[in-house]
């Protein structure tokens, strides 16, 4: 079994940005040199998410839409009671998606469908320097 360990730095813009980073893990998998096994894809922060979409800018619009209408930004939270930071629906968004994803690797490439994209969601209300890890055993 080998692991290898990576990372991949975006820098968003805190305005519900979604960054296709599909290319960027397709590159640390080659480096890796792994063939089969497992590629994991965690951001750091409790404000952001990872997950898969088609990667359109229709698409985009509709999922920033459904984030709004789900988890509204002109709500009270508990967390900006406590803490006067204003991003309680970021953290509760970031949950709700979640911080990784598990994709397999197959012949030296991610398994992914034609129209499946990688995609960073930056949900807090500041621009941020996010580092997303990625791990590949295999
Ligand atoms: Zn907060």
């Amino acid at each position: 079994m080998v692991c290898y360990s990576g990372s991949i730095s975006v820098k968003t813009s805190g305005k519900d940005d979604i960054h296709d980073i599909t290319d960027l893990v397709r590159s640390q998998v080659s480096e890796s040199g792994i063939k089969n096994g497992l590629a994991c894809v965690f951001v750091v922060g409790s404000t952001a998410a990872v997950t898969t979409v088609e990667f359109e800018p229709g698409l985009v619009k509709d999922l920033q839409e459904a984030m709004e209408r789900l988890y509204p930004k002109g709500i009270e939270y508990e967390h900006h009671l406590r803490w006067g930071d204003g991003n309680g629906h970021s953290h509760v968004r970031a949950s709700m998606i979640g911080c990784s994803l598990t994709i397999p690797v197959k012949d030296g490439d991610l398994i992914l469908g034609t129209w499946q994209q990688i995609v960073l969601m930056e949900l807090d209300t500041r621009a941020r320097s996010r580092d997303v890890i990625v791990q590949i055993t295999g």
